[in-house]
């Protein structure tokens, strides 16, 4: 990913779009045909791939990792979690991702650490799931995939423009309570760093502006990649926003609630702010964002409407054919 990112030009823009493994056949066959339509209209620079916390999804995570990689050819960044997990199962997830051609990781560390039952060697999981161990937090993922694969994988972290939450800790926890954390995992190797979603762009600034000024110089240049989630309805709305402690600004809120009623109005209007956002987010100096990261939820209308409407979209690469001395086509590049 960030070679493919050096390689763009200077002032280019660029997006990823992020899907999951769909449990049934029939809907993993629903999302190779929405896979193809939108890698051939929308050229996302790479794709993401989620990972069911614990390893739940690994197999189907793995096979659409094998589809977007290896079928369609799309940059896959594979998501990884390594809490409550046993640590063969990371080991294979990474072994498989290196077979199937998947050079992006983003390392996670999933739901926090199950209780103690883990650590008792008496317990019955104890030989067969020695993970908590070694993976308590994102930075042990960071750390292991380091030592044992070098710089085979380009390796992506979460940030948190309005702080993070989770079981473990009832009380949500600040910017300036997870800000060192991020610091080590980005000390330990991390290249790149997706955030989670959010709706007040004011927050995303302050969170970049607080980590390219960060005292450490560790982010000086790294890739922070915005997170944004399109607006599918207003119930989705409402639960992700709360599920990730996303705020919701007042005037997003009063637009939206204005026509909560109306499910294709309120799209229509969450197209408009989404592509708003973005706009405003180009607009940002000293580097700002130059490229967004879209939480698809596996759909294809909206993001697609954002995607065209805020001209995120690259231009298709010309195919240069050049002819022989007989006029015939040599070689396409
Ligand atoms: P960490 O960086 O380990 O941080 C977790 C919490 O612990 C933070 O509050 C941090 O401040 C604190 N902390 C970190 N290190 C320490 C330490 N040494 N001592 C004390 N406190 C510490 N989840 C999934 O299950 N599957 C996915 O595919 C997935 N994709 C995601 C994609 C993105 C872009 C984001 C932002 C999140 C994603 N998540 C996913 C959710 C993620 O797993 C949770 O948010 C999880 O609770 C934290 O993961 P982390 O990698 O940020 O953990």
């Amino acid at each position: 990913i960030t070679d493919k990112i050096a390689a763009l030009p200077p002032d280019a823009n660029y997006f990823s779009l992020e899907f999951f493994p769909p449990k049934t056949q029939q809907g993993f066959s629903n999302l190779h045909a929405r896979l193809s339509r939108m890698a051939q209209a929308l050229r996302p620079l790479f794709v993401n791939v989620t990972w069911g916390a614990g390893g739940s999804t690994s197999a189907k995570s793995l096979a659409l990792a094998e589809l977007t990689q290896r079928s369609l050819q799309l940059t896959t960044c594979l998501h990884l979690t390594c809490t409550n997990m046993s640590r063969r199962l990371v080991d294979e997830a990474l072994e498989q991702a290196k077979v199937l051609g998947v050079r992006n990781i983003l390392a996670l560390r999933g739901d926090p650490p199950r209780s103690d039952e883990y650590r008792d060697d008496n317990s019955p999981d104890a030989v067969e799931d020695d993970s908590n161990r070694d993976f308590t937090w994102a930075v042990d993922l960071v750390r292991y995939i380091r030592k044992q694969y070098g710089d085979y994988f380009c390796i992506g972290v979460a940030g948190y423009p309005e702080g993070h939450s989770d079981l473990s800790h009832p009380e949500h926890q600040s910017v300036e309570h997870d800000l060192p954390y991020l610091v080590e995992k980005t000390k330990a190797g991390a290249d790149f760093i997706m955030t989670q979603l959010f709706y007040d762009v004011e927050a995303y600034q302050q969170y970049e502006r607080r980590l390219r000024e960060h005292e450490s110089g560790v982010f000086k240049t790294i890739q922070i990649i915005p997170g944004l989630m399109p607006v599918q309805s207003y119930q989705i709305l409402r639960r992700t926003t709360k599920l990730s402690h996303a705020s919701l600004p007042n005037d997003v809120l009063k637009r939206l609630e204005a026509v909560k009623g109306d499910d294709e109005a309120v799209k229509r209007v969450g197209i408009d702010i989404l592509c708003e956002a973005v706009e405003k987010m180009k607009g940002m100096e000293n580097p700002g964002p130059r490229g967004f990261h879209f939480y698809t939820l596996n759909l294809e209308k909206v993001v697609t409407q954002i995607l065209e409407r805020a001209s995120l979209v690259p231009p298709a690469t010309p195919v240069v054919i050049s002819l022989d001395e007989n006029g015939l086509p040599e070689q396409a590049v």
